[in-house]
């Protein structure tokens, strides 16, 4: 579901051609589209209208500004992992006592300016974190509310970069462990139990990890609750989107295809959801990232040359990893269009940005029809884990960003000016 279709042969953003914004702000350009942004959240929000519930944006997935505030606007909490991203959603104006603190290193700095704005939580990843905040939060004579992230142990069967719920990794406590941390924790005189949570993984796209995780936990929240009185359970995020439409066919939206049954949706993942958590009383907190921004976003290319080997076609355009690097990290898969139609046969094609690593590269094979220099593409599905990953490799400025509503557009991030890059060196004096 998002709101970038061809009209005309054009392929727009809501309103607005692609094409126009590619020519006016040049590339590579991210455009974010606020309907589908606020549309997944709408749906989800709408979807656990059943339960007292709080959906936290996890801003890690895309941090701008706009897209932060946008967010706050229609109720959103954050789910954050840094002092950096708080600052963020303070800057938006989000409201902080709607903040979930999570990450396995939060500092004594961001754990003090957290507890001074006001937080939700912190989900507490280990022992030694929770005596951390106890010792901050006593220092400036304030109570921090925390929920202890339970590792369930469950495998969420998404890629091995993006699993997070099994003793191989890094996150949360094991799940035989934490009655005992939470006993601990109850002695500690600045520290408030206010919950409990849990993420399992990201880009999931069945229901059925969920339910399993969720159902592995609720014995464990339910003696929570009578023996701490906590308020809520974060089940996490990670629902996933389709990233590759061929994958489900149709011109509905792919939650309504008949093709599409088992896969996620707002509505299934409720459904199968709700039965297990509404018994339970307690608030319930998300986390979703992609799922709210991933289809809303794309980001446009123009093409430099075209590179015919004997074995290969190489499309070479202005984008390149450290813009976009979820191909080259994941193998991750986005769909690639003309931002004006083509006609004619399609040909294999390696559509690969400038940088000098074979990993820098957006699709391999792909069917393409014919293009040629100073034509644009579009990368679609872009908008999560896309600019907020990017990077000044190559010495290659940052991006701009672009917000489209209906017909109105505002640049929401200038590109970076290339002077910008080493705005921070110095040369030493015996070198100057
Ligand atoms: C990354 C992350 C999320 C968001 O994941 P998505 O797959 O983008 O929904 C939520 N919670 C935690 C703890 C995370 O680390």
């Amino acid at each position: 579901m998002h709101d970038f279709r061809y009209v005309n042969g054009r392929l727009y953003c809501e309103g607005v051609s692609l094409e126009s914004l590619a020519l006016k702000h040049g590339t590579p350009l991210y455009v974010y589209s606020q309907h589908t942004l606020l549309e997944h959240f709408r749906k989800l929000d709408s979807a656990l209208s059943e339960m007292d519930h709080l959906v936290c944006f996890a801003v890690k997935a895309n941090s701008n500004l706009a897209v932060l505030s946008a967010l706050a606007g229609a109720g959103a909490g954050f789910d954050i992992v840094s002092e950096g991203e708080l600052r963020r959603v303070i800057a938006a104006g989000g409201d902080t006592s709607k903040c979930a603190f999570a990450g396995v290193g939060k500092t004594e700095s961001e754990i003090a300016f957290a507890l001074k704005a006001g937080i939700h939580t912190f989900n507490v990843e280990s022992e030694p974190e929770l005596e951390r905040i106890n010792r901050v939060a006593g220092k400036l004579k304030k109570v921090a509310p925390i929920a202890i992230r339970v590792n369930p142990n469950v495998n969420a069967r998404t890629h091995a970069k993006i699993t997070t719920g099994t003793y191989e990794n890094k996150f949360g406590i094991a799940f035989e462990r934490v009655e005992e941390v939470y006993a601990r924790a109850s002695k500690l005189r600045n520290i408030k139990l206010r919950g409990v949570q849990m993420h399992i993984g990201s880009q999931l796209t069945q229901v059925k990890p969920f339910a399993e995780a969720v159902a592995k936990v609720l014995p464990l929240v339910r003696s929570l609750k009578q023996r701490y009185g906590i308020e809520f359970f974060s089940i996490g995020g990670g629902i996933g989107i389709i990233y590759n439409p061929a994958l489900a066919s149709g011109n509905a939206a792919w939650w309504r295809r008949p093709a599409a049954k088992g896969l996620l949706t707002p509505a299934r993942y409720a459904d199968a959801l709700t039965p297990l958590l509404k018994p339970l009383g307690l608030k319930i907190l998300l986390e979703p990232g992609r799922f709210i921004v991933g289809n809303a976003g794309v980001l446009l290319t123009r093409v430099e040359y075209v590179k015919r080997t004997g074995k290969k076609n190489f499309v070479i355009v202005d984008a390149a990893m450290n813009d976009l690097i979820r191909p080259a990290f994941y193998d991750s898969y986005h769909e690639i269009l003309p931002l004006v139609k083509r006609r004619g046969a399609e040909i294999p094609s390696d559509i690969v940005g400038p940088i000098c690593e074979s990993g820098d590269y957006f699709a391999k094979d792909r069917p393409l029809h014919k293009v040629s220099e100073g034509q644009h593409l579009a990368l679609l599905s872009a908008g999560a884990y896309g600019f907020v990953m990017a990077s000044n490799y190559n010495a290659r400025p940052l991006a701009a960003e672009v917000l489209v509503n209906g017909t109105k557009v505002c640049v929401v991030r200038d590109r970076q000016p290339v002077e910008d890059i080493w705005k921070f060196e110095k040369l030493p004096p015996w070198l100057a």
